[in-house]
């Protein structure tokens, strides 16, 4: 056991199907023993279905919160008290907070792509980003963006269930806070190469280049980079996804897959529950040997 468990030790839970496969618990166990403190997080296989009792049993069990996880993120809303001001706009939870019995729901995932790249030392506030996708962390990342101050973000979204969502995150920018939000179609590839031109960061958060599409990608012509573009993947497996390896191709300096953003968003629901930064570094280094394993 990583921590010494005893009649004190406050629970912590990742409520999500399929779950199994998740790196969660390996990173909050990790940093609560880094840091001494008497907590342990553990994945439950929930589905919509189990959901309502298993939100009930965070109140029962008097657990400090949960993370939650496909296919819950949205359904979990009408079981909570309160919502975050920009998890409300972002319309889906990845983390409960139980505070004496009253649950709050925040989105960290927009969170952490931000933290992750201020880490590397790249600052988007005031930028232009173009970005590919409207599903969950698409949206957290296009809205908490322009609620941190992106000056500008192009939104692209193939024809298909989520362009509505893409439709709503445009509006929602536009209405709610100061930056300029525009819908495009990512079959119009004219107009897609020439908003990744005029961008400072591009921004793929369509899963595309992972299984089952792994080494498949949106864009697979290296001229289509400036050196100096940002490029940022949300996937993380593979490490190196085919966007990236054409983007490396391109002389791109600052290319990143979701790594680092999983950590931040991992940190920064660690930091709703415990008050405490997580060791991130530590934490790096561990999930980063998760590949020599
Ligand atoms: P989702 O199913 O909610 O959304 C998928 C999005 O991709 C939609 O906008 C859809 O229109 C688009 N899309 C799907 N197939 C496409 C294709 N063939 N061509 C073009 N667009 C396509 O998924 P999600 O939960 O938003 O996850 C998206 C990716 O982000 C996944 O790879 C996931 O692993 C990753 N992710 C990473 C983190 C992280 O912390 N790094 C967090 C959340 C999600």
């Amino acid at each position: 056991m990583l921590n010494q468990l005893d009649g004190h030790t406050i629970l912590i839970g990742l409520m999500a199907y399929p779950i199994r496969h998740s790196m969660s618990p390996t990173m909050h166990n990790h940093a609560f023993a880094k840091l001494g403190l008497n907590f342990a997080y553990l994945a439950f296989e929930i589905t919509n279905e189990g959901l309502p009792k298993a939100i009930d049993a965070i109140r029962t069990l008097d657990m400090r919160g949960s993370n939650i996880s496909m296919p819950n993120k949205q359904k979990v809303i009408p079981l909570l008290d309160k919502l975050d001001p920009a998890t409300e706009m972002i319309g889906a939870v990845n983390t409960v907070v139980n505070d004496h019995g009253v649950l709050t729901g925040y989105t960290t995932d927009g969170v952490g792509m931000i933290k992750s790249l201020d880490d590397e030392g790249i600052n988007i506030r005031g930028q232009k980003m173009t970005l590919a996708g409207a599903g969950g962390a698409g949206t957290a990342i296009a809205i908490q963006c322009a609620l941190d101050g992106v000056k500008e973000i192009s939104i692209f979204n193939q024809d298909d269930e989520f362009f509505a969502q893409a439709k709503r995150n445009v509006d929602v920018i536009n209405e709610k806070t100061d930056c300029k939000a525009t819908l495009h179609r990512l079959e119009d590839r004219d107009d897609f190469k020439a908003e990744i031109d005029d961008a400072y960061i591009y921004c793929d958060a369509t899963g595309v280049g992972m299984n089952p599409l792994e080494g498949q990608t949106l864009v697979s012509d290296p001229s289509w980079f400036r050196k100096d573009l940002v490029v940022f993947d949300t996937v993380y497996a593979p490490r190196t996804t085919k966007l990236m390896e054409v983007a490396q191709e391109a002389g791109v300096e600052h290319v990143f897959n979701g790594l680092g953003m999983m950590l931040e968003q991992g940190a920064a629901a660690f930091k709703l529950w415990t008050g405490k930064e997580m060791p991130v570094d530590y934490i790096r280094d561990i999930l980063f040997n998760e590949d020599a394993k």
